[in-house]
């Protein structure tokens, strides 16, 4: 089977196009308080491991390009490491999640040719053979495969949690590792910590044929993308993404329909991807959010796609979920509003 992640009973599913979705993993939930078995796991020298440190991925460079993927031993040996959780098995191998000690890895800021601070890298000392880099460059690059990319994301976004939360939030108290990674309790109140996922809600909104986009000042030049924010406690979905684009947007959403979701380790976001029926069409932005937000017709998402829009807008990246949503748009696929 080809490692890519791909399930085929599932084909149709626009989630399965977005970045990190897939890795294919049977997450074996029910075993992961076996710890022998576990172990086993951890032992069969068949099986992989990806790093993580400093909420980075680790990678071998190879003559071209890098290597994700680690045995135990080659996992360890890099340096002093906390957690290691298991991610799942795929095709009867076992993937882990190894977590370095933040100490294992030293910052560095980088001056570029005008002796400004340009960026910082992350450098394993004494280890040039290895290349630490944030993902998201990594997954715009798209240099290894889907199911690559879904296993660094869950990797990235559960040891993510580990290193921020040793502590029990009900008592103070270091917690413990325990079910293979996926839970946290604690000796002394006994409590039972789980990680967490946070909701965000990124919806399209559509009017007499056209979709409301906006843009962030951090944004890409031109890009525009789909409004988005994080559901709130005691809210709906629906709710949310009424809230969101009214807040946004001052445009008020009827009908709300789901169409896709994406895992977004940055850190441990879940992006809920919904279309919105819009009840008028004067765009109040606020600025404290977008830099601007703006109607679009069917043509120009057509031409964004193409990249050759009169004023240059472009639509998001193929990573993104808004990508995906906005393109089911343009070729009739969304849920429609009557
Ligand atoms: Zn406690």
């Amino acid at each position: 089977m080809a490692d890519d992640g791909s399930r085929p009973f599932t084909p149709a599913e626009l989630s399965t196009h977005t970045g990190f979705a897939l890795n294919g993993l049977d997450r074996l939930s029910n075993q992961r308080d076996d710890q022998a078995h576990i172990e086993g796991l951890m032992a069969d020298p068949a099986s992989r491991f990806v790093v993580v440190g400093r909420d980075r991925p680790v990678l071998k460079r190879l003559d071209e390009g890098y290597d994700p993927l680690f045995t135990r031993a080659e996992a360890e040996a890099i340096g002093k490491h906390r957690e290691c959780a298991l991610l799942g098995v795929r095709d009867g191998v076992a993937y882990f999640g190894l977590l370095l000690d933040d100490s294992v890895i030293v910052i560095e800021d980088v001056a570029d040719e005008g002796g400004m601070v340009d960026i910082r890298h992350f450098v394993i000392p004494g280890r040039d053979d290895l290349f630490v880099h944030d993902l998201r460059p990594l997954a715009i690059e798209g240099a290894f495969a889907p199911a690559i990319y879904g296993l660094l994301g869950e990797a990235k976004s559960l040891l993510y949690w580990h290193a921020r939360h040793r502590f029990c939030s009900a008592c103070g108290e270091p917690s413990d590792f325990a079910g293979a990674g996926w839970r946290r309790q604690c000796p002394s109140c006994r409590a039972l910590h789980f990680p967490r996922t946070d909701p965000v809600v990124i919806m399209l909104a559509v009017h007499n044929g056209d979709c409301l986009l906006g843009r962030q000042p951090r944004f890409n030049k031109g890009m525009y993308s789909a409004l988005a924010g994080f559901l709130e406690p005691g809210e709906t979905i629906e709710d949310a993404v009424r809230r969101e684009i009214l807040e946004e947007s001052g445009i008020r959403i009827g009908r709300v329909a789901y169409m896709a979701s994406q895992p977004w380790p940055f850190p441990s976001s879940l992006m809920i991807g919904c279309i919105g029926e819009a009840l008028n069409r004067d765009i109040v932005v606020d600025k404290t959010e977008l830099e601007d937000c703006r109607w679009f017709s069917h043509g120009d998402i057509v031409k964004m796609f193409e990249r050759n829009h009169p004023q240059g807008f472009m639509a998001p990246h193929h990573l993104a979920i808004a990508h995906h949503i906005l393109r089911a748009w343009r070729d009739g696929e969304a849920p429609g509003f009557g």
